[in-house]
């Protein structure tokens, strides 16, 4: 039996379920129950009937499969990954911020830490992000912890939103050049670039989507090329579900290497092992899952 059908094998007799984030690598997109961005994810954590949650992506999406199903395992197969934009940001920063702001409403990203998360109003994803600040009731809104994605949601309303300084260092690395040089060099391709990309890479952009929204959009478009602005991980996907539609990273590949990190061996051995569990204190479960529930 090959790794690919031990893990099948475990699967069924655990009754496990594997949910994998567009970004993972392609041997780990290929074993997924469900692939998706952020909010897919959180969806589908929270409606499965299996018992384990086996989650390949990092580790603020594992917490918030947890939250979303506390009754449920849910097993991170690499403990080490993390999202270094999720830790720009404690609690103590943000009850700081609370005491300089305190008429506002707290938006959090859910790529936050479960912590910050029980300090927030409500969650967000790079999906819904405008339509959760339009739905705040107040005029001030904390957001946190990505101020490109604030900067994008500023952009759709008039409430005063005022950003986290924290960034995706995968995203912060696409330069509006790379996106002029990639242009010129596909001149009929469309670009679609990801909110958390800073805002002069947003102003060269056709399109500014989740990766969920990338892969809606680019399956009604009649466009046959395509520009990516965000982790490379994706142009996987999109290849091999638009045949004849041709994708490029806009400028060079980026990659973030906490997505990355998971292999088919870890899998293999977070099933066979049930680790590494995601375990919270009661308390933030119920606070942070409060804020997740909010946004669903
Ligand atoms: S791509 Fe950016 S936001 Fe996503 S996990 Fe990596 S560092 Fe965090």
């Amino acid at each position: 039996m090959n790794i690919v059908e031990e893990i099948t094998k475990l699967k069924k007799e655990k009754n496990a379920i594997i949910l994998v984030h567009n970004y993972q690598r392609p041997e780990i997109q290929d074993i997924a129950d469900f692939l998706g961005d952020s909010l897919g994810l959180a969806r589908e954590a929270a409606k499965t009937d299996a018992r384990i949650i086996v989650f390949c992506g990092v580790r603020f999406m594992a917490e918030t499969a947890k939250m979303l199903s506390p009754k449920k395992t849910v097993i991170i197969p690499r403990k080490d990954a993390g999202c270094p934009m999720a830790d720009m940001i404690t609690t103590e920063d943000l009850r700081r911020l609370k005491k300089n702001y305190p008429d506002a409403k707290v938006v959090s990203y859910v790529n936050t830490n479960a912590d910050v998360k029980a300090e927030s109003d409500i969650c967000c994803t790079s999906a819904n992000a405008i339509e959760v600040v339009r739905s705040v009731k107040g005029e001030r809104i904390i957001f946190t912890p990505d101020k490109n994605l604030a900067a994008y949601c500023q952009r759709f309303t008039d409430k005063e939103i005022i950003p986290w300084n924290g960034y995706c260092y995968v995203h912060e690395k696409i330069r509006e050049e790379e996106i002029r040089l990639a242009k010129k060099k596909f001149p009929d391709a469309l670009i679609l670039v990801h909110p958390e990309c800073n805002p002069a890479v947003i102003d060269l952009a056709d399109e500014v989507l989740s990766t969920g929204g990338m892969i809606n959009f680019v399956k009604k478009s009649n466009k046959k090329k395509f520009l990516i602005g965000t982790e490379e991980g994706l142009i996987y996907r999109l290849t091999k579900e638009n045949p004849g539609k041709e994708f490029y990273a806009a400028g060079t590949a980026k990659i973030c290497r906490n997505m990355k990190l998971t292999t088919l061996n870890d899998v293999y051995f977070s099933l066979k092992e049930e680790r590494y569990a995601i375990e919270l204190p009661e308390g933030i479960i119920k606070s942070a899952g409060k804020t997740l529930k909010a946004m669903l």
